[in-house]
């Protein structure tokens, strides 16, 4: 069976990652969140690619994805651990020269003990409640952490996808008080943040979701096309169902494509029966469940089934795609299976 193929356009990335840095002033550096594998598109492959544009700090979510993170950039570039230092840690952090965002007086310690003198950031908890030194751990070590270095001093906003919510301001006001005259490199913003404006800028910034044509970023260029090859095609009597459950029946006499790819796949359960395909510009409704490794689409108004139909692409982004699962663009990327055949479009030669 001919497996899906997911293409992924590293020019859109590379676009997408200038344009956001267009928005902050010189002084503010971009850097590049590639967690979760670039969010599901391939860690290494985006990496180079914003390397060679000029990304110079990269930030991953635990130690061991900085692997193939340092492996493609080779040394250099800064890679940050928003998890901090870990109990098992300690080799790879200093192995790949990761930097840990220590989150609390424990990760210090174990930092200090372990690695003395090796690079480390301080994340700071501005009111999130997910990770980072509280202002009165950070009041009692602050003095000691600030003659050490850090390489970075961040924090991260809860609700930077609602411009208007109070609790943007009120976070950019505890990170002020907790580190404003220190001298000390700062980052506050992910790609909400970004878009809040010049305030929320500091030092250094960290988008992902942008990066990969996601909101809140309404003006990303799209980065990914998602073609599903179709197996098989029938036709269905009316009163006839289609999968399992029954739980689709043809009201007419319809054609029905069976396509490769299900919720194995990161098709979520929840677009049966609502999700839509796309055959060029004529959409085909998803028909009955998702099943792990296929679907099946109502193609009765198409004068011709072509090899595969789009669920990803210029007339369905991530974020569209979605709304039809209740869920947001990242949930649709980094769900995105390993089945696929990644291919890239664009990017260094
Ligand atoms: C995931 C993450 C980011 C990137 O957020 P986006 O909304 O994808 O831009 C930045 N900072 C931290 C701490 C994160 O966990």
């Amino acid at each position: 069976m001919t497996t899906a193929s997911l293409r992924i356009d590293l020019d859109a990335v590379l676009a997408n990652w200038r344009a956001l840095d267009a928005m902050t002033s010189a002084a503010t550096e971009t850097g590049a969140v590639v967690k979760a594998d670039s969010y599901g598109l391939g860690a290494a492959r985006v990496a180079q690619v914003l390397a060679r544009a000029g990304a110079r700090k990269f930030f991953v979510a635990a130690a061991e994805e900085g692997a193939a993170v340092r492996q493609a950039l080779g040394e250099g570039p800064e890679i940050f651990v928003f998890s901090g230092h870990m109990a098992d840690d300690t080799g790879l952090i200093r192995d790949l020269g990761l930097t840990p965002m220590l989150n609390s007086l424990d990760q210090v310690q174990r930092h200090f003990d372990a690695l003395p003198g090796a690079a480390f950031g301080v994340q700071l908890d501005t009111g999130m409640n997910r990770l980072g030194l509280e202002p009165a751990d950070w009041a009692g070590v602050s003095a000691e952490l600030i003659a050490a270095g850090p390489k970075l001093v961040m924090s991260h906003l809860a609700c930077s996808d609602e411009p208007d919510h109070p609790m943007n301001a009120l976070q950019l006001k505890n990170f002020r008080a907790m580190t404003d005259g220190l001298g000390l490199k700062r980052a506050l913003s992910a790609t909400g943040g970004i878009l809040l404006g010049p305030d929320y800028h500091f030092d250094v910034t960290r988008p992902g979701i942008g990066l990969y044509g996601g909101l809140p970023f309404e003006t990303a260029r799209p980065v990914v096309r998602l073609s599903l090859p179709v197996v098989q095609i029938r036709t269905v009597a009316p009163g006839e169902t289609v999968g399992y459950a029954n739980s689709w029946t043809a009201a007419r006499e319809s054609r029905i494509a069976t396509v490769a790819a299900g919720y194995a796949d990161g098709l979520s359960r929840r677009f049966s029966g609502k999700a839509t395909l796309w055959a060029g510009d004529t959409p085909c409704p998803l028909v009955g469940r998702v099943s792990m490794d296929l679907i099946t689409v109502d193609v009765t108004d198409l004068p011709e089934v072509p090899q595969s139909l789009e669920i990803l692409g210029p007339h369905q982004g991530v974020d569209a795609l979605a709304e039809v699962a209740g869920t947001i663009g990242y949930e649709i990327l980094t769900s995105l299976g390993q089945r696929y055949q990644r291919a890239y479009v664009g990017g260094p030669v």
